[in-house]
């Protein structure tokens, strides 16, 4: 049999442009461009103001259905699509998430893309890359020293050690930092009290990094952020500590889109990466812009599968940042439709027409709810090695049955070549259907009548059940003022329901929201329906074990 390369294979093996000429030949002007090294460089946001008389390209979404624990192929797809519009003569950027380094010790995955569409360097992109993630933890971990050393130097703010909600971060999987105490040895040291630690990509600081419009939103958005209650249950803020300048200035290069591109020299726009649940899961406002700006189409995705990834893509981000979409395109693979369709997680190599046509329900109401917030949506059908030709002619004759264009994706196998036919079809959905976008709730609405809207049009859920625990603090959050935001859902992203094993599009479910929070510098509230994993640990063997670096400095084991 052939050996398939490797997804770090295939990536060594590209012919990478100097990413001043990229830059060049997207109309990026020298000034504007801060190299790192050869292959990478930050863009500077004195760009947008050259570029504001420009009009902006067709905004795409790549979203997915709910997915099987190893991931459906959304970044791969976001990428072979960007590659396979160029090649049909459209000129288009794509605009990714960062890849947080702590897992890329943990359990293998590509967070680049992969076979024939990766973004490249992908040992960079997938490790230090241009500093981010350490900016980001640097400011972070700012703000958590200030409060403290605010305690310790007589607590002006009266700030209730038992009621800071402001944890450390590292990113690193190391579950040891789930629960600490801080301050032992004595009064020099501070004040003795447990914290804890986050993965970075969890911080508000990234959520705010990534929709934030410019340095100065970025600013004000910090100084926002509630980091503590005070002993008569106030909010204290990070402005309060006033540190939100010292963070700015920690972040003005973590602000500014870093420039890459795929294995087909097409440019992308790599910037920022929140968490998916207890944040928005998209990458920031300011890459998705100004690929608008440089390309006739932007294609971006958003993290899980489109009942929370895409609602909140179109809910909180596109509402912050006055972004109108022209079309969504939603990636399904045969063999997590036949897992909805009650396949076991074994037996998904072998063909099963019936799981399949069963399992076709929850693409199904993933259409269909795309189409409620105004937009146009088709299928890409991200073809695996083990689908059989009767299982992909079944899944397109649905897919035309139901009335929505669909496409098979080779963009694994064969790069852009393997999406061209993709393209084409985006291409003539997007000329002739006019988008109407419009945002699912008012959030005027009060938080209950918010996530109801959410549970029953976008889940199809019954209703939703809150705990007394987050109905009390729904009830603070209205009486400060601070219930007037969107809502972000931190729910599983293996089912429509909060329950992983609910496959399908179930009924008669209802949504239990066990917990409310406020991020109140990104600006959202975040509804917990179960116990979020925000510092992962490593598994028994971690790929930490694998990765390995030669005299010549060539990495593998990477993915
Ligand atoms: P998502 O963005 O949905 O999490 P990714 O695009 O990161 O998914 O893909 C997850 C993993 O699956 C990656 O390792 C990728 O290389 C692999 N993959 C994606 N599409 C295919 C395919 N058609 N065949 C085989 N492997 C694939």
């Amino acid at each position: 049999a052939v050996k398939v390369p490797s997804d770090i294979e295939i990536a060594q093996q590209a012919k990478m442009k100097p990413i001043g000429d990229i830059a060049k030949e997207w109309g990026i002007l020298d000034e504007e461009l801060e190299m790192y090294g050869k292959y990478k460089a930050k863009i500077n946001p004195s760009i947008f103001n050259r570029l504001k008389d420009r009009p902006d390209g067709k905004l795409i979404l790549v979203t997915a259905i709910n997915p099987t624990p190893a991931g459906e192929g959304k970044s791969t797809t976001t990428v072979g699509l960007g590659q396979a519009l160029n090649k049909i003569g459209k000129r288009t950027v794509i605009a990714l998430r960062e890849p947080s380094l702590g897992p890329v010790f943990g359990v293998k995955g590509g967070a680049a893309g992969g076979g024939y569409a990766q973004v490249v360097p992908m040992e960079d992109i997938n490790l230090h890359f241009t500093g981010d993630m350490h900016a980001i933890t640097t400011a972070h971990n700012l703000l958590s020293a200030a409060i403290d050393n605010h305690i310790h130097h007589g607590n002006a703010l009266r700030i209730d050690p038992r009621q800071i909600v402001w944890k450390r971060v590292l990113d690193m999987n190391d579950r040891a930092l789930r629960e600490v105490i801080v301050g032992l040895g004595g009064k020099a040291n501070g004040y003795v009290r447990q914290d804890g630690f986050m993965i970075t990509v969890a911080s508000e600081v990234m959520a705010i990094l990534c929709l934030a419009a410019d340095l100065m939103d970025l600013k004000a958005r910090l100084s926002r952020m509630v980091v503590a209650y005070n002993e008569d249950g106030q909010p204290v803020t990070c402005g309060d500590l006033k540190v939100q300048g010292a963070m700015a200035t920690v972040l003005k290069d973590a602000i500014k889109p870093n420039l890459v591109q795929t294995l087909e020299n097409t440019p992308a726009l790599i910037h920022g990466g929140p968490f998916a649940n207890i944040a928005h899961g998209c990458n920031s406002i300011m890459a998705t812009k100004l690929g608008l700006k440089l390309g006739e189409y932007l294609v971006t995705e958003a993290g899980f599968g489109a009942d929370l990834g895409a609602e909140k893509f179109l809910d909180i981000k596109c509402r912050y940042g006055g972004l109108k979409p022209s079309a969504v395109v939603i990636v399904a693979t045969i063999r997590a439709l036949k897992m909805h369709g009650g396949v076991k997680k074994g037996e998904l190599g072998q063909e099963n027409l019936e799981a399949l046509e069963k399992g076709f329900a929850n693409l199904a109401k993933q259409v269909e709810n795309v189409r409620k917030f105004g937009l146009p949506a088709m299928v890409a059908v991200n073809r695996f090695v083990s689908d059989t030709p009767a299982e992909i002619e079944l899944l397109l004759k649905k897919c035309n049955e139901f009335g929505v264009e669909a496409a098979l994706n080779e963009v694994w196998a064969k790069g852009g070549e393997g999406g061209v036919e993709m393209a084409e079809k985006l291409v003539k959905l997007v000329e002739n259907s006019t988008p109407n976008y419009r945002p699912l709730y008012d959030v005027e609405a009060s938080i209950p009548q918010k996530v109801e809207t959410i549970v029953k049009e976008i889940y199809g859920g019954d209703g939703v059940v809150f705990s007394s625990k987050a109905l009390k603090e729904i009830k603070r959050l209205e009486e400060l003022g601070l219930d007037k935001l969107p809502i972000c859902m931190a729910k599983t992203q293996y089912s429509l329901s909060d329950d992983p094993n609910l496959l399908g599009a179930p009924k008669g479910f209802e949504i239990h929201v066990k917990e409310v929070r406020v991020s109140a510098g990104a600006g959202f509230i975040v509804c917990l329906t179960g116990e979020i994993m925000i510092m992962p640990g490593l598994p028994k063997v971690p790929s930490a074990e694998i990765i390995d670096i030669d005299e010549n400095g060539v990495i593998t084991g990477l993915f």
